[in-house]
């Protein structure tokens, strides 16, 4: 390599480096407040950011530190794929016998079901052995066949779960079951990071973790509200903004097979599964909930990707405090929001 171009590799090396170093020490004084910016960091197999606003630096940094630990802890408790979390043990030995699980984890399958009930079955975190069906299909690169489909759902449904409110257990009726929180954990994360930085004395603050959010309290400086830019899934740049949200005290999530998917002989198939069907869900390419509760907006949005335009919109009509904002594939392309979801868009 010869020496202008060694040079010109090392500017761009400096620059990356500012630019992170500016990014991660994102330290403003706002006023009388700070406004502390952890960056991102790999969490829940996806990348988190926590923004806190607090009356000085060591109250926001504890306000960050305290966020992420709590987001680690129910990493711990409910991943699906590592083997050493609390849901892995249910998953391995709950056909065996009850499970005995925390609090979190008893409270995440709870509501799960709740979510189940409400969205007529849509909602079902115990997809698992589809999810493992269609992963194994995209490592063939071949479709599941019929039959593989029919045993895999005759391993799903929420009424095959046993639930014990004294003892807080998990049982299985069939073997074989798996229960996958994809769909919820990550709000439920979010909720509790929120929890513990308001604890922490924070002012104010966004979590993110993996493009669902809540913020709380006072915005950035110079804004009055949290902003959130909605990405648009059927568009080739991934920095192309739908619209911007304007939020205060809400939670916003965001589902659609442009996130994540499996690609089997070319064809890309969403990561949420219909489980009537077996199949991927690919009616919708986006679906936004915007409500209190990042639990709720989670569920919401992967049990609206299932459930499809028509149903979806009565669901998120017929809910209190909670909008929607749903885009629909081409050729039929449109953008199709609740009769609420106008106030929060800037
Ligand atoms: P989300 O990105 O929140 O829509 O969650 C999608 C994840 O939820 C998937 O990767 C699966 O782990 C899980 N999942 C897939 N289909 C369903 C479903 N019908 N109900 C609940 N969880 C699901
Ligand atoms: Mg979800």
């Amino acid at each position: 390599m010869d020496e202008k171009n060694k040079r010109i590799i090392v500017g761009i090396i400096a620059v990356i480096c500012l630019l992170i170093a500016l990014h991660f020490c994102f330290r403003v004084e706002n006023g009388s407040v700070w406004q502390t910016d952890s960056g991102y960091r790999p969490v829940m197999g996806t990348l988190a950011r926590v923004i806190v606003v607090a009356s000085d630096k060591k109250t926001a940094q504890g306000g960050i530190e305290a966020a992420f630990e709590q987001i680690s802890k129910i990493d711990e408790l409910m991943s699906y794929h590592n083997p050493d979390s609390e849901l892995s043990r249910v998953n391995q030995n709950a056909f065996k016998g009850p499970v005995k699980v925390s609090a979190p984890t008893y409270y995440v399958v709870k509501k799960s079901i709740e979510f189940g009930k409400l969205t007529d079955g849509a909602f079902d975190v115990t997809v698992g052995p589809l999810v493992d069906l269609w992963h194994k299909a995209a490592d063939s690169n071949r479709s599941p066949t019929e039959q593989q489909l029919q045993q895999a759902r005759s391993k799903v449904g929420c009424d095959k779960l046993i639930l014990n409110d004294a003892e807080q257990s998990i049982r299985f009726a069939v073997e074989g079951m798996r229960i996958d929180l994809g769909g919820i954990a990550k709000g439920f994360a979010i909720d509790k990071a929120i929890e513990s930085v308001k604890d922490a004395g924070c002012l104010g603050a966004l979590v993110d973790i993996g493009g669902d959010i809540r913020c709380f309290g006072t915005p950035l400086k110079g804004q009055e509200h949290w902003l959130i830019g909605l990405q648009n899934p059927d568009l080739e740049s991934e920095n192309q903004n739908l619209l911007e949200l304007k939020l205060t005290d809400k939670a916003v999530a965001t589902s659609g097979g442009y996130q994540r998917f499996v690609i089997i002989g070319g064809k890309r198939y969403s990561h949420i599964i219909n489980q009537e069907t077996g199949e991927s869900a690919e009616g919708l390419s986006g679906v936004t909930i915007i409500t209190d509760s990042a639990t709720d907006a989670d569920a919401l949005a992967t049990a609206v990707s299932v459930m499809g335009l028509e149903k979806g919109v009565q669901l998120v009509e017929n809910t209190a405090e909670t909008e929607a904002i749903i885009i629909s594939p081409l050729p039929n392309y449109g953008i199709k929001k609740t009769s609420g979801a106008e106030e929060f868009i800037k």
